[in-house]
């Protein structure tokens, strides 16, 4: 057994483990006050999944950079960089539009909530959506400093490709840097294999400590729409997905997934495409024959923008919503939601939970009671799990078509 898959046995395990306690802490109600939940799993089990999502996030901003200005400096020029991105761009908004088209088709199916029938005073009040104009603007940074500071990661993504393009424009004072960024980006890919190697105690911890803490009650009283929820992720897994990989990427999908599930057991217990990406990067380039120059773009852009599991989400929470206020969409809405739900999903950040604030957008387009995403707060701890690992593998097959179609994916 490679070292690899023997880690990778050993962070489902660890996942496996964390679950498991964690159910059964949390089913033998053990009290807040008493030191298991003090001092075990809110202290030092806590502490443990808190420091290892904290040093995964430490290591985004940097390796996006190194990452990106040396795969920018590779390319050969504008052309293939315009090439790529456009690629890139088109097919993550395809991909979530597909998504939440299989999201509203199954919902119309199961009907997850009709005979609810709450009924709800609120009216349509149009939010001011920022300004178009304002929301290119803020993809340009005025400081990079402060832009990593703040892991504004499109700011982060443009400069690194400034600087990228730069090198690749500087003759010999610029292969020397770039031969510098060469050498920091397998200093901080050692990192994250390094961290990686505490992978299995990480993941164990933050299972434990979110499972000791949630409540499944919710979920039997919203069985539909939790399952619907699901199923739609898990059906948009293996047709498209799948079948995008085979026909576009000529390359197996069950292999694939087979060698990419490890970082979808990141995202699931993480919660966070984000916190996650230092890993997707290192499994894209290092393991699936990506190149650096396609990988380090299409990555941090997919779990800046790329949702597909959160629109799924959204998708089925908005039918969930109306059905339950008995407020007849209609087929222009279902239109309006598909296009108002991929812009949300771009919108919505790498993080836990940001999809159910960005599903406000959503439901305030169609008119719907914003009031009504406290009907399905309850079990989004988990569906967001769930739905971060379908983002983090929307990201990585698109990733593979990209660099398929540019010949830099060289599937070992
Ligand atoms: N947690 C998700 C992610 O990081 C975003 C969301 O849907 O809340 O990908």
């Amino acid at each position: 057994m490679t070292d690899r898959s023997a880690l990778t046995r050993k962070i489902l395990l660890g996942m496996l483990l964390g679950l498991a306690l964690g159910s059964l802490v949390h089913s033998l109600s053990v009290d807040e006050s008493s030191p298991v939940m003090v001092f075990g799993i809110n202290g030092i089990i806590d502490l443990g999944g808190q420091i290892f999502i904290v040093s995964l996030k430490l290591l985004v901003v940097p390796l996006v950079f190194v990452s990106l200005a040396c795969g920018a400096s590779n390319l050969s020029g504008g052309t293939s960089l315009g090439r790529i991105g456009l690629k890139t761009i088109s097919l993550y908004l395809l991909t979530t539009a597909i998504a939440i088209s299989l999201a509203l088709m199954a919902s119309n199916i199961v009907n997850p909530g009709l005979g609810m029938a709450l009924s709800s005073e609120a009216v349509f009040v149009g939010k001011d959506t920022p300004a178009f104009k304002q929301v290119l603007l803020d993809i340009f940074p005025s400081n990079p400093v402060k832009a990593m500071a703040e892991g504004n990661m499109l700011q982060v993504i443009v400069f690194s490709i400034l600087v990228g393009v730069a090198i690749s424009k500087s003759g010999h004072n610029g292969s020397r840097l770039r031969e510098s960024l060469n050498d920091w980006n397998e200093v901080i890919m050692k990192l994250v294999l390094m961290l990686m190697s505490v992978a299995p105690i990480g993941v164990f911890c933050l299972m434990t400590s979110v499972f000791s803490n949630m409540g499944f009650s919710g979920i039997l009283d919203l069985i539909q729409y939790f399952l619907t929820v699901v199923g739609a992720l898990f059906l948009h897994f293996v047709f498209t997905y799948f079948i995008l990989l085979r026909v576009l990427a000529h390359c197996s999908p069950t292999k694939f997934f087979k060698d990419f599930y490890p970082v979808m057991v990141y995202a699931f217990s993480t919660s966070s495409s984000s916190a996650t990406l230092p890993i997707t990067l290192e499994t894209l380039e290092k393991r699936m024959g990506i190149k650096k120059e396609v990988a380090s773009f299409t990555a941090p852009l997919g779990a800046t923008i790329n949702m597909d599991g959160t629109a799924i989400m959204q998708g089925v929470a908005t039918v969930f919503i109306a059905q339950a206020y008995g407020v007849e969409i209609g087929f222009s809405g279902y239109l309006m939601v598909i296009m108002t739900a991929t812009m949300a999903s771009i919108g919505t950040a790498g993080v836990p939970g940001v999809g159910l604030i960005t599903l406000a957008l959503v439901l305030q387009q169609v008119g719907l009671p914003v009031e009504g995403i406290a009907l399905i707060i309850g079990v989004d701890r988990l569906l967001d799990m769930l739905r971060t690992s379908i983002n983090v593998g929307g990201d990585a097959t698109v990733a593979a078509i990209v660099a398929k179609s540019e010949g830099k994916f060289h599937y070992p």
